[in-house]
């Protein structure tokens, strides 16, 4: 049996959006659930389209989902995957169209099909370059003699024909071909488009279901017609429900990323015309899995209650049977519930790793993993992110800075200002005799020192936790005292009297 193969074969003509990103998930999934392969193809015929680093960006960002192609620009016995590398393997096909009238010249200029266009248009009609209208038009059907440089290819789709595709998702569509245009095969440059190239190279690398985005089932009916012309059997072809933005209504597009808050990319994008970045995914502190667990529900569910999956168990899941037919509504607020759940999901030892990563950015170096391991077992429920974690618990790895007027508000200084500075020393001077570690020890002392001061243990407490934190936040007073070693503890306590004085 003719083993399974996808593509995934993005146009490197912008960043890597989360919605192309969703197609080559589901390529991904549906090759490894099959012991398949992925295969990675830049389709980059349109010059003018193209954008510098965006191959870059596609590269990347797939690397950081952990979608590694199997073949692709760097590795596959059947490249090159760059079409623009390809163009000598055209030739031979566009001849053999051109030989067997399957496809023709045309010599209008993109002015001149404008003006025709425009003429349609004043009579309230639209203009098709087809069987209707291509008698009347300039073209080597016409006039065959005529050899002119810059001349476009176009396929000639034949008259009033049904033409019938089949989708698996959808069944068999069928199309009479007067409403097809003679799409242009060949531009005018000598550069193929993607209708030409797409069904060629699919051809050649033996891709046996071709999985993409809703987007392209109008050309569809052409990419059949090239299939029949070239008698060449067809792969599968499956195309996924469109993704909508957050409100339902239209395309999630780059648009909606800015005017809904959206993010859109899943790495940074770095503009190259206006500079501005755009924060991807992972610069906002989404883990690649919650992503992907994200997108594949968009247009997936393979039903059940679980709906939090690692790359693994989607791979194990994933069916195309459960790819649903209507459009998948982009919810800003479970992206972030997932995240959470992804968050609580991972292993402490994976989590101190990540916080220990994000420390070294902020340059922390906290190298006590066991007790970094309790700091994050306390504060991770509270967490989506892993910089929730740092910035719930920053004051374990940096000092506090007091604000004078805070204090003076919050420990009611004008009051107490004398017997707070005494307890503070009464508490430092424990310290150096005595073991913090020791629970017990230290709760009897506490709950003494706050009889025989006459004031509350809730107000030595507020004390202790300004000294420690700076804010009247954060964790358990004895579990902070546990963490810090009684150097820190001193020295915050210090730093404390020196603002009473
Ligand atoms: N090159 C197309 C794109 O930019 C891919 C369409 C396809 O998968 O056939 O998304």
């Amino acid at each position: 049996m003719k083993s399974l193969r996808v593509r995934f074969a993005p146009s490197p003509t912008g960043p890597l959006h989360i919605g192309n990103l969703r197609t080559a998930l589901f390529n991904y999934l549906f090759a490894k659930k099959n012991k398949g392969s992925f295969i990675l193809r830049f389709e980059d015929t349109d010059k003018e389209r193209l954008i510098k680093k965006s191959e870059k960006h596609i590269l990347n960002s797939l690397k950081w989902c952990g979608i590694n192609p199997d073949e692709g620009p760097d590795n596959g016995k059947y490249g090159p995957y760059r079409q623009s590398k390809r163009k000598h393997i055209y030739k031979k096909y566009i001849k053999y169209l051109l030989k067997k009238e399957y496809a023709y010249s045309a010599f209008e200029t993109k002015e001149d099909l404008n003006k025709i266009r425009n003429e349609y248009k004043y009579q309230g009609k639209l203009f098709i370059y087809n069987s209707l209208t291509r008698s009347n038009l300039n073209n080597s059907l016409n006039d065959f003699k005529q050899v002119k440089k810059n001349a476009t290819i176009r396929l000639k789709v034949p008259a009033s024909t049904t033409i019938k595709v089949n989708d698996i998702l959808r069944g068999n569509i069928s199309i009479n071909s007067n409403y097809l245009d003679d799409k242009v095969l060949v531009k005018s440059d000598g550069n193929v488009t993607y209708h030409l190239a797409n069904v060629i190279d699919d051809h050649l690398m033996k891709i046996s279901h071709v999985i993409k985005g809703e987007e392209w089932i109008s050309s569809f009916p052409i990419q059949q017609l090239l299939y029949n012309f070239f008698n060449w059997k067809m792969p599968i072809f499956l195309h996924l429900p469109l993704i909508l933005n957050p409100i339902g209504k239209g395309k999630l597009s780059k648009r909606n990323s800015n005017n809904l808050n959206v993010p859109i990319f899943p790495l940074k994008w770095k503009d190259p015309i206006r500079l501005t970045t755009i924060l991807g995914y992972r610069e906002l502190g989404y883990f690649p899995e919650a992503l992907l667990n994200m997108l594949a529900f968009l247009g997936w569910n393979p039903g059940g209650n679980k709906e939090i999956f690692s790359l693994k168990e989607l791979i194990s899941t994933f069916s195309l049977k459960d790819i649903n037919f209507t459009s998948a509504r982009f919810d800003k607020d479970k992206i972030q519930w997932i995240n959470h759940r992804h968050l609580q999901s991972k292993s402490v030892y994976d989590l101190t790793r990540l916080v220990k990563i994000s420390l070294k950015e902020k340059n922390i170096y906290f190298n006590n993993d066991h007790k970094l391991q309790q700091i994050i077992l306390r504060i991770r429920s509270q967490c989506t992110f892993v910089y929730q974690i740092i910035d719930k618990s920053i004051y374990f790895f940096k000092k506090p800075r007091l604000n004078k007027p805070y204090i003076n508000k919050v420990l009611l200084l004008q009051k107490y200002k004398k017997i707070t500075k005494e307890i503070l020393f009464l508490i430092i001077e424990w310290l150096k005799n005595n073991d913090k570690n020791k629970f017990k020890i230290l709760k009897y002392f506490f709950y003494k020192l706050a009889l025989n001061k006459k004031i509350k243990i809730s107000y030595l407490f507020k004390i202790l936790r300004v000294s420690f934190v700076g804010k009247l936040i954060g964790l358990d007073i004895y579990f902070i005292m546990k963490i810090l070693k009684t150097n820190d503890l001193l020295k915050r306590i210090l730093n404390l009297i020196c603002l009473l004085t």
